[in-house]
């Protein structure tokens, strides 16, 4: 080790710290992000202000401050980086060379020291992410994303290097000096080849992350890992293993020779008490997964996560003696319900995402349209929501002008639309809100964030009633009579809510669940689907359709029936975000809200409880055929309403 070096670690020894100075015992620091989504600047792009719930400037002051405190720390970022918000989607339209992505160049600037891929680092296809990590200064590394399967793990050919081994050089408490090498393993989702079927074909394949993992963690420790961090952007599900399980996190801390785990994708918090999930191995509280210290910061940058390892020499090797685990956020809630951030951007990260920053500002300022009314998605998770239903009639007219003079024209035409922001773990600000007059670029990007491709899928009248079956399964069941029972099942996440143009129904929530979240039948006999109809005839549940939808859904996300390769007769390049800018270019002015294609059939004297904004009282009267009665502001920052049934 160079002598300066040992030097300024010396000098830092004698700085205050919560652990045992007399002991040989040293502490390793983690920090961790996840799911940042090109969330660098505290501007919300879609609602055209700013924000105090997210942004990695912020965070970067809280990463300043953790470093500070500890003499060896490591920076990791635990994938979901590279898309999902307005910058994000304006450099990926960038043509020209204009240095570095603002994402990896702000990660730069804080000195990453290792990042795992997320999902969502395929949205843009594979030549995008490819161009976009040769400027990252800082490795990546994935063991379950692989171009070539191999007969077993080790065999595959990854995408990006499956593990690597950080050294530093942590003092103990006696001021004396060893290596320490950190093992680094990343980790995601297999069911990304699915979802992005469409961007990714076969060039990338994807292995079980247990399988994966099983392999790789023997392998890192035999390459001298005396520690391993498991970065796995995957959430904290069931502790037992399944096969090709998405929320593996959990399950994982189990392995032997990991660590610490970095859990991410589901975008909550852990440690928190509020967390709820399988109990059996997951201490909430303390932030333990069989036992080993994990965190899930949030997401877009609202929490830090900080592990502090504590590491003790045993014959030569380090060992974990003790740790500790938690999330420092970068907003909180007042009483009244309103975040408020905690701490400033930090100047330098603010200043390196500025040039994208006025780019993504200008772009979604660009006019498109006029909306005759307030459009809003307050209600768009209970009731019919015209925010929904305006995405789906642009898939269908485009979808019908598609299809003209092939085999399926004249077959009936049904589109599927689910809302995006719609509250839920986004938080009390995640809605749309548009108000009557002029449209802008942002609240096309508001209305549909992510970039799917069109689809469109040929299913039977008995798939449709199973199509709804599934996205109406979000509802728990309401018995009569009872009074003021949580109306949603907050497992069920907004985009899986599909609803069919221009289909009727009713809901019969006496009914239990058919589906659950992953959209496994439960409840075989159950149907809350009543009265279907197509333009006022009872849909022949052996007739033919033709359903409009996306590449996410139409590759089989979300389990709904008939959702199959094999059923899609039409498939991309068109964006669904740019067929509804079309669909509003073609409108040039959204007329005013139709009459609702479903409602819940009554029960006099039956009420629920739902969440929605704050904001979301003034709106009530649009709540056609049942009464919703604004209630007070929880902790969370939703309002409560209650739902006369
Ligand atoms: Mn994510
Ligand atoms: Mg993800």
């Amino acid at each position: 080790m160079p002598p300066d070096l040992i030097a300024s670690l010396d000098s830092a020894v004698g700085r205050p710290t919560t652990f045992d100075q007399d002991r040989a015992v040293a502490r390793l620091r983690i920090l961790a992000t996840t799911d940042l989504h090109v969330h660098i600047t505290p501007w919300d792009y879609h609602a055209g202000r700013s924000s105090a719930a997210f942004g990695l400037a912020r965070t970067a002051t809280l990463i300043a401050a953790a470093r500070a405190e500890v003499d060896c720390s490591i920076l990791l970022d635990n994938g979901d980086f590279l898309q999902g918000s307005p910058m994000g989607d304006v450099e990926a339209l960038r043509t020209d060379q204009r240095g570095p992505h603002p994402m990896i160049a702000a990660m730069n600037a804080l000195r990453y020291d290792a990042a795992t891929l997320g999902n969502h680092e395929f949205s843009n296809g594979l030549d995008f992410l490819m161009r976009q990590l040769a400027d990252a200064a800082f490795p990546l590394v994935s063991a379950n994303v692989v171009r070539q399967l191999g007969r077993i793990p080790l065999l595959d050919q990854t995408l990006v290097p499956p593990t690597v081994i950080l050294t530093r050089h942590p003092s103990d408490g006696r001021g004396d000096i060893h290596p320490l090498r950190i093992g680094i393993i990343g980790l995601a989702p297999p069911l990304v080849t699915q979802w992005d079927r469409q961007q990714l074909g076969t060039h990338v394949r994807t292995r079980d992350i247990m399988e994966a993992a099983a392999a790789h963690v023997p392998m890192l420790r035999a390459q001298g890992a005396d520690i391993v961090i498991a970065l796995s952007h995957s959430g904290i599900g069931s502790s037992i293993a399944c096969a090709n399980m998405e929320n593996a996190s959990a399950a994982l801390a189990a392995l032997p020779g990991i660590d610490a785990v970095i859990a991410g994708h589901t975008h909550q918090t852990f440690p928190s008490p509020d967390f709820t999930g399988d109990s059996f191995a997951i201490d909430p509280v303390r932030g333990r997964l069989y036992g080993k210290p994990a965190v899930m910061p949030g997401f877009h940058g609202s929490h830090l996560g900080v592990i502090d390892l504590f590491l003790t020499r045993c014959a030569g090797q380090w060992r974990v003696s003790d740790s500790h685990a938690e999330l420092r956020p970068i907003a909180r809630r007042s009483t009244s319900g309103k975040l408020r951030a905690l701490i400033r951007s930090a100047p330098d990260i603010i200043a390196i995402a500025d040039p994208a920053h006025r780019a993504t500002k200008r772009w979604t300022q660009q006019s498109i349209g006029q909306a005759a009314t307030a459009l809003h998605s307050y209600f768009a998770m209970v009731a019919a929501s015209p925010t929904v239903r305006l995405v789906a009639q642009a898939q269908a007219s485009h979808v019908q002008r598609s299809l003209r003079d092939t085999q399926y024209d004249g077959l009936p035409l049904i589109s599927a639309a689910a809302p995006f922001h719609a509250g839920g773990r986004g938080g009390p600000d995640n809605y749309t809100h548009i108000a009557a007059g002029p449209l802008k670029m942002r609240h096309a990007f508001d209305l549909y964030p992510h970039p799917n491709t069109i689809a469109a899928l040929l299913v039977t009248g008995a798939e449709l009633a199973l199509w709804l079956e599934r996205s109406f399964s979000q509802f728990r069941r309401i018995a009569s009579d009872t009074q003021d029972a949580a109306l949603l099942d907050p497992d069920f996440p907004s985009f899986n809510f599909d609803t069919l143009e221009p289909l009727t129904w009713n809901v019969d929530l006496t009914q239990p669940p058919r589906f659950d979240s992953h959209g496994r039948l439960i409840n075989p006999a159950a149907h809350r689907i009543r009265a279907l109809t197509f333009q006022g005839q009872p849909v022949d549940p052996t007739a033919r359709f033709v359903l409009a939808t996306n590449s996410y859904r139409a590759g089989g996300s979300g389990g709904f029936a008939g959702a199959t390769p094999e059923r899609i007769i039409l498939s991309g390049p068109e964006s669904n975000r740019d067929i509804l800018l079309a669909h509003i270019a073609a409108l040039g002015c959204l007329p005013a809200t139709n009459a609702p294609n479903w409602r819940f059939i009554s029960q006099p004297g039956t009420t629920a409880i739902f969440e929605s904004a704050p904001a979301a009282s003034a709106f009530v009267d649009d709540f056609a055929g049942q009464r919703a009665d604004p209630l007070g502001i929880g902790p969370n920052g939703f309002r409560r309403f209650r739902l006369h049934l």
